[in-house]
């Protein structure tokens, strides 16, 4: 049997997509989530790119253990050196390095003939080498450049001590016959190939990027670089889910192969990434789309209560997806709470665990039934909140179709003093956060605004997830949830005031 490892670049290829940057403490929930789903490598960010960057790879280092942690460079002493230091606290640290390997790259972007880059190459391997034992070397834009030098470079890269060896479709060009030939082919050619994991990383710019990296599996790749939802640069890179339920699901197909993905926990993988960008898949997208196990027509509901597997293959159940089963209600006890938590996977002090469980209270109270969801969504609102500057203590809204809406607010200040204030608007939201902008005195200007349910139902949870501008600086997100969206809209507006307040005093 061979196992295929997961090596899940959401944080990094995906992050780097328009729409999709995620603050620190937002990443480092997001790596604990990909833990949870079992994934082999997480590549974590791009270090040497800026010190947002090479903070978020330190903290996520730091705090996971199972998994490695890849840190992005390219071929240059002063990149892999950041890279290396942002990496070092990691249980299992991985140096990326990545150079171009095609005619059109080396003649126009690097201006370097192959020999050059050769050297290149061998020189960062062997310098990543004296700091760090599991190196990664990536030939980029691989598929388009000549096989042979592709080749001669993977060989002398894996004498220099590259243990993985990564053949990138980076401009999604590929079709699976084609890529499926490269592979076998470098297998034959490179003799020391026998030394390295072979890995693959498809861009889906044709709509190929899984159908590629199946064909490298079954041509001997072990390792398959991919992202939840298939976020990434331009069209996306090939989605994580959807390969793993390849495998699965065709197990007769895919008969030598294993994998250490938790099916169970790629639903909510996919939900926390869609809840912290505010970017949701399309209903039709493969496995985690709203749709994806919903039977419409007569003739298939008929089918599906006579026997599932009529139109069904593979359970909703079997990725997560979740059924109407009630969790939580008011009468739970603590007990029961933190032991729901913890299978969840959230490991919590006692003391946040007592916080948690007095706002799971109130939340009981004001709806029947409390979801996972609703569990995951208070404990990221915990972790939204960086530090208390103001402190929301009242709210009350007045809106109708002829009244002018109006909000009065009540918010500690950071100096403990308490002040009362209220404002019109365009809406009752927007009259809220005008009376935040004058107990605050901080100007500011809504970039996006968007609410979510938490889960099905009258009653669900509203998320609201919003990025503001303050005093004419640029967006801070946040997020704020509760089971009225006004009030979310409020606690969302606070976080990312409080975030904005304390990126100040950082910088002081
Ligand atoms: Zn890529």
């Amino acid at each position: 049997m061979r196992q295929i490892k997961f090596f899940d670049t959401t944080l990094r290829d995906g992050e780097q997509a328009p729409g999709f940057s995620m603050k620190t403490d937002e990443k480092i929930a997001l790596a604990l989530q990909l833990e949870r789903l079992g994934v082999d490598i997480i590549e974590a960010g791009f270090p040497a790119t800026s010190p947002g960057d090479f903070e978020a790879v330190e903290r996520i280092a730091a705090v996971i253990k199972n998994a490695s942690i890849a840190g992005l460079c390219r071929a240059n002493k002063a990149e892999i050196q950041t890279t290396w230091n942002a990496l070092k606290g990691a249980a299992k640290p991985r140096i990326h390095i990545v150079i171009a390997t095609s005619d059109i790259h080396l003649e126009t972007k690097l201006k370097k003939s192959k020999d050059e880059v050769l050297r290149m190459a061998v020189d960062a391997v062997t310098f990543a080498k004296t700091l760090c034992d599991d190196v990664e070397f990536s030939a980029e834009d691989a598929i388009r450049s000549n096989p042979d030098y592709l080749c001669q470079v993977i060989e002398a890269v894996i004498d220099a001590g590259a243990s993985t060896v990564n053949v990138p479709d980076t401009v999604g060009y590929t079709i699976p016959a084609e890529f499926e030939t490269l592979i076998l082919y470098i297998r034959s050619k490179v003799p020391n190939i026998e030394r390295a994991n072979i890995s693959v990383h498809c861009h889906n710019d044709l709509g190929m990027a899984v159908a590629n990296s199946l064909a490298a599996i079954r041509a001997g790749a072990n390792q398959v670089e991919c992202t939840v939802n298939g976020i990434g640069e331009r069209a996306g890179n090939a989605a994580l889910e959807e390969i793993v339920m390849m495998l699965n699901v065709r197990k007769d197909i895919f008969n030598d192969i294993i994998c250490k993905i938790k099916t169970e926990e790629i639903y909510r993988t996919s939900k926390l990434l869609s809840s912290i960008t505010g970017i949701e898949c399309q209903p039709n997208k493969a496995i985690v789309g709203k749709n994806a196990f919903s039977h419409e027509s007569g003739i298939h509901q008929d089918g599906v209560l006579k026997n599932p597997f009529t139109y069904e293959i593979m359970t909703p159940a079997s990725v997560g997806f979740p059924g109407n089963k009630i969790v939580l209600g008011k009468h739970s006890g603590r007990n029961a709470f933190t032991t729901r938590l913890t299978d969840l996977g959230h490991t919590l002090d006692t003391a946040a665990m007592e916080e948690l469980f007095a706002e799971f209270k109130i939340l009981a109270d004001k709806k029947k039934e409390v979801h996972d969801e609703d569990l995951d969504a208070l404990v990221y609102s915990r972790s939204n909140v960086d530090k208390v500057h103001f402190e929301l203590e009242y709210v009350c809204f007045s809106s109708g179709n002829k009244h002018v809406p109006t909000a009065t607010v009540v918010l500690k200040t950071p100096s403990g003093e308490v002040i009362t204030d209220a404002s019109t608007g365009d809406g009752p939201v927007d009259a809220a956060f005008r009376a935040i902008e004058r107990i605050s005195n901080v100007n500011s200007r809504l970039l996006k605004y968007k609410i979510n349910a938490v889960t099905a139902g009258k009653d669900a949870q509203g998320e609201v997830a919003l990025t503001v501008s303050f005093n004419e600086t640029d967006g801070i997100s946040a997020r704020g949830y509760s089971t009225d969206v006004l009030v979310a809209s409020v606690k969302a507006y606070i976080n990312a005031l409080n975030r904005y307040v304390a990126r100040g005093m950082k910088s002081k």
